[in-house]
């Protein structure tokens, strides 16, 4: 599936579109004139047959004509091609200057002129320019379609519309000078369909089609205009995308892992597939077409055989720099080996400057020891099937802390994933972790952000809502990100929303983010609803806050999350600190 290995069969544009070029001018031709291609060239050489044939016929009858009346004078046979020399070769003369005006000036050259043209309109698209063909004059405009077509049927994959290696090959070499000149980096994917060959056993050919197309529609969705996405084979998928840095590029592909994953609705019927991705980046990966194609089509093999469904490329040492297989496995053990710990974060109820509750945030020491995020962490969790254990663990360890704790008032917030909120068994997990620790629900509080509510809104309500009648209390995280619908937050049992940490640490500076908070601030309390403020890193962003009458700060100003045995010290600082 590599790149390279197609070589023969695909080396470029030029073994696909040349040919369709260099026939472009007789079959546009018959496509003006609208007629069939092979009666139109057929009938073209009966007429001259039958040209040449009259032609010959007549001097023929001329010739026997002439001899038999000039037997008797020797001069008589040269003297009769001489007189048929006096009118054959005007006609014939008059014929080419005729052939040369039709053919040549109205038909040949502009065709040629077209195809020069058309030679240069489909370099552009190669490049993503769109060019303006008006100059090709009003007659042309029919040619001019045809052409396209052509140009179209090279270049795009005809079930799902998408680029086809051709393009892609070229985008790629582009994407590689660029990256030269400029430094860019680029990551090559591969995307296989796991066990295609059973959806099409299973579904059959017509609606495994159906899903190629739709999984090629949520590709080019999900993209952006400069990213590239083709269909190199039957199932197999590529992308190249540009991205900035290692956290941007893990965090684009876990959602487009997602995204791709979620269950298809094909011609009624529900269809749930798994995938492989394999990744490999200009230039840490390869310097070349040929050499990241491997590596990225290795990766692919590496995420079918092994544990991780992502798997980006590795260097000669076996390492990578990036999100992949090893992690994956060390994720799996730390889970085993309890690798993980919970630290928390006070929030601070404005009016009366008390920590209203701590925000539970995980911590695990290999993905400090990677220098990976813990939100990229989360997401190779959600990506490989971890991340029910994980939360599991997260809600357990935090009820645990409320009932060592036993201090009143202290409540605790935990995150939820995506993942999470199509879980119908969540809640149940949540109840028997409350009750093993003998913690009451209203002690707990969950955090979720706003895009998870807008993924199949109608599932994520129903498992909120079972959750808040239990008495565990919800907040919106990230408020501001994520576009969530207000109709569906009013259908949510919400009572708290946090404001999302961008908007806040600039807002002393940026007039434009204290006029987003303090709207939110606003809208927030007519719907009932408490406003956290997180990323609050100074005393200027606290006051200003509370001047806009926020309900809840959290931010390093105040604390930096702590460890569980800090808790209590915290909060009998806090008391000393509010009574003097
Ligand atoms: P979040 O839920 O929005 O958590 C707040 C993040 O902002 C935390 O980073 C916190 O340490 C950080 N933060 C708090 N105050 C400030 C501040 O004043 N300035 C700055 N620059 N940052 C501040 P952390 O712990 O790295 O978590 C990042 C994200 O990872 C979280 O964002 C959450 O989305 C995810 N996450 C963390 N723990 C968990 C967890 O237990 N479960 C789930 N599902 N996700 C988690
Ligand atoms: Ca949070
Ligand atoms: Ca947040």
């Amino acid at each position: 599936m590599s790149l390279s290995d197609s070589k023969a069969k695909f080396s470029g544009l030029g073994e696909t579109v040349k040919p369709a070029l260099i026939s472009c001018p007789w079959l546009l031709y018959s496509a003006s004139m609208k007629v069939d291609i092979k009666l139109f060239t057929r009938g073209l050489f009966v007429l001259l047959g039958v040209f040449f044939i009259a032609l010959w016929s007549l001097s023929l009858y001329f010739v026997f004509e002439r001899v038999g009346a000039n037997t008797d004078s020797g001069n008589g046979f040269w003297m009769f091609w001489w007189e048929q020399a006096m009118w054959v070769l005007p006609v014939l003369a008059s014929l080419l200057v005729l052939a040369y005006i039709s053919t040549f000036k109205s038909f040949v050259w502009p065709l040629l002129r077209l195809s020069r043209k058309m030679r240069h309109v489909v370099v552009a698209r190669h490049s993503g320019k769109h060019e303006n063909h008006d100059e090709l004059g009003p007659g042309l405009s029919l040619l001019d379609r045809y052409f396209r077509r052509l140009t179209h049927l090279a270049t795009h994959d005809p079930l799902t519309g998408l680029n086809t290696r051709v393009i892609f090959e070229e985008r790629l070499k582009q994407a590689i000078v660029e990256g030269k000149r400029s430094g860019r980096k680029y990551a090559l994917v591969f995307i296989d369909i796991d066990d295609f060959h059973k959806v099409n056993n299973e579904y059959g050919h017509y609606l495994a089609d159906g899903l190629l197309k739709q999984m090629a529609n949520r590709l080019s969705k999900g993209l952006r205009e400069s990213d590239t996405v083709a269909r190199l084979e039957k199932d197999d998928f590529a992308l190249l995308l540009e991205f900035s840095d290692r956290e941007q590029i893990s965090n684009l592909l876990g959602k487009i892992y997602r995204y791709l994953t979620r269950r298809y609705d094909v011609y009624g019927r529900k269809v749930k597939i798994s995938i492989s991705v394999g990744v490999a980046v200009y230039p840490e990966h390869g310097q070349d077409i040929d050499e990241l194609s491997v590596k990225a089509d290795r990766a692919m093999m590496e995420a079918q055989k092994g544990d991780s469904p992502l798997v980006f490329a590795r260097h000669n040492n076996g390492k990578s720099d990036y999100l992949g297989y090893s992690m994956v496995q060390s994720l799996r053990r730390a889970l085993d080996n309890n690798e993980f710990r919970l630290v928390f974060q006070p929030v601070l109820e404005v009016k009366s400057n008390v920590t209203s509750y701590f925000e539970a945030l995980l911590r695990w020491k290999n993905a400090e020891e990677h220098s990976f995020s813990i939100q990229q962490m989360i997401q190779m969790a959600e990506n490989n099937q971890l991340i029910k254990p994980v939360t599991n663990w997260i809600v357990d360890n935090a009820c645990k802390s409320l009932s060592l704790l036993k201090h009143p008032g202290v409540r605790i917030a935990v995150n939820l994933s995506m993942i999470d909120l199509h879980d119908q068994e969540l809640p149940d997990r949540i109840k028997a972790s409350l009750d093993r620790w003998q913690v009451r629900a209203n002690e707990l509080q969950v955090e979720i952000t706003e895009g998870q509510i807008m993924q199949e809104p109608e599932q994520v309500i129903e498992i909120l809502r079972r959750l808040t009648e239990m008495g565990i209390s919800l907040a919106i995280d990230d408020f501001g990100t994520g576009q969530a619908s207000l109709t569906y937050l009013r259908r949510l049992p919400v009572e708290k929303l946090k404001i999302d940490q961008s908007f806040v640490k600039d807002m002393v500076t940026n007039a434009e983010d204290r006029a987003i908070v303090e709207a939110t601030i606003q809208l927030a309390h007519t719907l009932d609803i408490e406003v956290t403020a997180e990323g609050v890193e100074s005393a200027a962003i606290l006051e200003m806050l509370s001047s806009m009458s926020c309900d809840y700060v959290q931010g390093y100003y105040i604390s930096r999350p702590i460890d569980q045995d800090q808790i209590l010290i915290w909060c009998n600082d806090q008391t000393r600190r509010n009574a003097s």
